[in-house]
């Protein structure tokens, strides 16, 4: 069988490897706990479950508009303006099957061979592939956890040649929990302007930000940056509605223009009913949020202490998201049965054979010193997690 180069050049997900043999691990009922959860562990609101069943039951089952329907694009430009104090029009929303989508469909529609695109590393998974898919060049920017895995313009500017075309910013980010202050984002804002970019910004965690941090949208500092930013976001994370499948992006009327024809020649809208669910979750009851993000709070405190208190470990504090992203390389070198630790695929490897705790090997995103940690599962689960791996960590020599 001949398949296209295209399918050929792109990764499958390095973390699904782990996250499969844990789930097998559990299957034939072994304790296992996974750290390795991309998604929140709460259910979806009833109310949002309760606008899915009721578009159902009104027939609300049929094609809508390809970037979405009125309504929920009313709601988006609402939330854009009340939230994040950006002024779009309706014509500037385009409505997709979830965030991933809708940064899939503006490479494609943005990008080609020519073309290079700057991704601070480490990044979530898709950024590189997606760029990929489109024929173009993912021009990765290393970043350290000794400045919170985030990147600079002076950085930015090594990196950027007369091809590159704009950057993929994700604040708070998966997989560092990191974000960038509104100090630093006016720099980035300044460097995208003068070099003439755009900014590809993923602000899918803005809701999932802790105590003392003020999310800012890079998009909010002027018309200037606006017109170069494609704000894209979803109901994923901050509604707890993974499964659901709604994203969207907020970006200048001819890319919103592009992208829904695209959308209308391949997946058409998105699903009617998750449609309706989004729109409730957008315009009904939202208290929640600030329970689950307290409650997500609590849990980094503990997680964070937890994995700092561990010899050869060290942990950056999170601003956001539900991901910890622990340093184990003072750990790396070190054996265990004649077996050396040397990455953190073996270090992962490790831990889920011997103590049977699954972590997402760090280069998976790109940085093998660490490892990412979910926080979207119990107190419970923390506890007896990070008593495992310590327990794992001593028996090292
Ligand atoms: C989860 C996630 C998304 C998108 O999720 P969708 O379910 O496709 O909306 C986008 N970016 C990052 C960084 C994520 O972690």
């Amino acid at each position: 069988m001949k398949f296209a180069k295209r399918i050929k050049q792109v990764q499958p997900s390095m973390t699904l490897a782990i996250d499969s043999k844990a789930k097998a691990m559990k299957a034939e009922g072994q304790d296992v706990i996974g750290f390795g959860a991309g998604e929140p562990d709460f259910d979806t609101p009833e109310n949002i479950k309760e606008a899915g069943i009721s578009a159902i039951r009104d027939n609300q089952t049929r094609y809508t508009p390809v970037a979405g329907i009125p309504p929920l694009k009313k709601a988006i430009v609402d939330k854009l303006k009340n939230e994040n104090g950006l002024s779009y029009s309706p014509d500037q929303i385009v409505v997709s099957c979830g965030a991933k989508h809708s940064l899939y469909n503006l490479a494609q529609v943005l990008w080609e061979e020519e073309d290079e695109i700057l991704i601070p590393s480490p990044y979530w998974v898709s950024y590189p592939e997606i760029v990929k898919l489109a024929g173009a060049t993912p021009v990765t920017v290393p970043t350290i956890g000794e400045t919170q895995f985030k990147t600079t313009p002076d950085q930015l500017l090594q990196y950027t040649s007369p091809r590159t075309r704009a950057i993929i910013l994700n604040s708070p980010s998966n997989p560092t929990g990191s974000a960038y202050t509104k100090n630093e984002l006016g720099a980035l804002a300044e460097f995208v302007i003068k070099k003439d970019l755009l900014v590809i910004s993923d602000e899918i965690y803005e809701k999932i930000v802790f105590e003392g941090f003020e999310q800012t949208s890079i998009a909010s500092f002027s018309d200037e940056i606006k017109k170069r930013t494609v704000v894209v976001n979803g109901v994923s994370k901050a509604y707890c509605m993974t499964g659901w499948r709604i994203g969207y992006l907020a970006a200048d009327p001819k890319i919103a223009k592009a992208v829904s024809k695209l959308q209308g020649q391949s997946t058409s809208n998105p699903a009617s009913i998750s449609q309706l669910a989004a729109l409730e979750a957008l315009t009904g009851r939202n208290d929640y949020i600030v329970e689950q993000v307290k409650e997500f709070q609590a849990r980094r405190d503990f997680l964070v202490a937890g994995l700092n208190d561990l010899p050869g470990v060290f942990c950056n504090t999170p601003q956001g998201t539900f991901y910890s992203f622990p340093d184990f390389s003072g750990i790396y070198g070190k054996t265990w049965r004649g077996k050396e630790v040397t990455g953190s695929l073996t270090l992962s490897e490790y831990l889920l054979n011997e103590v049977k705790v699954a972590l997402v090997p760090g280069i998976a995103f790109n940085q093998d010193r660490n490892l990412r940690m979910s926080f979207a599962c119990s107190m419970e689960d923390l506890k007896t997690g990070l008593d495992r791996i310590s327990a794992a960590l001593e028996q090292l020599s």
